[in-house]
């Protein structure tokens, strides 16, 4: 029976090649090797029927050095210490690849969500807060939602936390609704994001993206939102997907009619849709379709040594975490692939959270214009910090990406005067 790989030691070693590459001290390369915090709670919960449960939960805060912590919070049946550990790990990178004022962090709830009413829900996520509202605030761990989390349980949960506190503090948390101090743009930031860093690798590889053809896989916030923003832009959406199943059609689909779809459907999903011309494939054909842009935008190990020679697209953006494993990556890298990893690909998410916060601040909320022509400026800078990192030490861009935000963090830890 195979063992399914520990996150975390999977996030230790990618953290070890970087720090053998730049060199890092062996003191600071133990210290950014173990997050600096972590919580882990017992929350007590009534539920309908009267009776207890309790579950457990957990906060971990990664790395500060570069501001307060910000990370998702995650209710899922399997989460553990090690995942919640590697996601705040993967956080820290990603936060430092944009060059945010923010550190890495992550929490999680062990709880099958689809399992409790609306109401254990609540008093699950209200309990959650209340055992960890010491341990978090605006200028110490921001919270947002994450896997089987949602704006309304976000709106919950800082509604405990300012009853706690007797403050008005909507920059505690991110991803609220945008009539509760959210950010417009936050919706389809991360495909947004996404898009701005492909724009840019195109540029690179002299690809001209009008009638460009893309395949995506997944198509529910992320994947959804890519298809339509590539569609918007000139591009040639041939193939969809989620977990129905995979649509072809090398003419091009109609987005928004398939957006329109997935909308009015119950499941929220493609099945059921049909138009001329479009054929049915499998999920993982869809990967291999002779395209220009492949999204790989639903879940993780889709890329594998399996079938990482027989991918075609010339440029494979991640936006979903840990689309490609690392046997994969030295596949796509000596066939002349351009990947853009994941932590760089899908920041745009987190971007648009630090804008929330900036204008909780303020209380002074931003038109949407600028939180867009914000996220433009950093995605770009990021996507060319990493390439000229990739140039300079002859490394595929996942690895350049580690330098880049290792090499930010290693220099605050030792500007701080923590390690040197
Ligand atoms: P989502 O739940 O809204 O959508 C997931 C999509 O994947 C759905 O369309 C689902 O049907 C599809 N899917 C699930 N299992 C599948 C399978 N076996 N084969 C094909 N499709 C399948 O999730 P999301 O928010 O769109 O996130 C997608 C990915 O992007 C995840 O890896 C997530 O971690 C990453 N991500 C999301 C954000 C964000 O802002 N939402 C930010 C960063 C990274």
């Amino acid at each position: 029976m195979s063992v399914k790989p520990n996150p975390f030691t999977i996030a230790q070693h990618q953290l070890d090649d970087a720090a053998a590459i730049l060199g890092l001290s062996p003191a600071m390369h133990a210290f950014l090797r173990m997050p600096m915090r972590e919580l882990h709670v017992s929350i007590p919960v009534q539920m309908d029927d009267g009776t207890y449960q309790t579950f457990q939960g957990f906060r971990v805060q990664y790395n500060d050095a570069r501001g307060p912590a910000k990370g998702g919070i995650r209710f899922h049946p399997d989460e553990t210490i090690d995942t919640v550990r590697a996601l705040s790990a993967w956080m820290t990178w990603k936060t430092a690849v944009v060059d945010i004022p923010l550190g890495g962090g992550k929490g999680g709830i062990i709880c099958d969500p689809k399992s409790l009413s609306r109401g254990e829900l609540e008093r699950l996520s209200r309990g959650y807060m209340r055992r960890v509202a010491h341990f978090i605030g605006a200028d110490k761990d921001v919270p947002a939602p994450d896997v089987n989390t949602t704006p309304e349980i976000m709106t919950w949960m800082l509604d405990e936390y300012e009853v706690i506190t007797g403050r008005h503090l909507p920059g505690v948390i991110t991803g609220k609704p945008v009539h509760m101090f959210g950010s417009l743009g936050r919706g389809d930031a991360t495909a947004r994001g996404g898009i701005y860093t492909v724009r840019e690798a195109a540029k690179l590889i002299g690809l001209d993206l009008q009638n460009a053809s893309v395949a995506i896989q997944g198509f529910g916030n992320v994947g959804g939102w890519a298809a339509k923003l590539s569609h918007q832009m000139g591009m040639k959406v041939v193939a969809v997907s989620d977990i129905s199943g995979a649509f072809y059609d090398p003419a091009g689909l109609d987005i928004p009619a398939i957006a329109a779809h997935v909308d009015q459907n119950p499941r929220h999903l493609i099945e059921g849709y049909t138009a001329a011309g479009m054929k049915p494939i499998t999920n993982a054909e869809l990967l291999e379709l002779p395209v220009d842009l492949l999204f790989p935008a639903a879940l993780e190990n889709v890329i594998t040594a399996d079938n990482a020679d027989r991918i075609q697209a010339k440029i494979v953006a991640e936006l979903a975490n840990g689309p490609t494993t690392p046997e994969a990556d030295q596949v796509l890298f000596k066939k002349g692939i351009y990947i853009i990893p994941d932590f760089l690909c899908n920041a745009g998410g987190v971007t648009v959270s630090y804008f929330e916060q900036v204008q909780n601040a303020y209380n002074f909320y931003w038109p949407i214009e600028e939180v867009q022509t914000r996220l433009e400026a950093k995605m770009t800078t990021a996507f060319r910090a990493v390439h000229e990192m990739a140039q300079v030490h002859n490394v595929h861009n996942r690895l350049a990406a580690y330098l880049v935000s290792v090499q930010r963090v290693a220099d605050a830890v030792a500007a701080r005067g923590w390690v040197k």
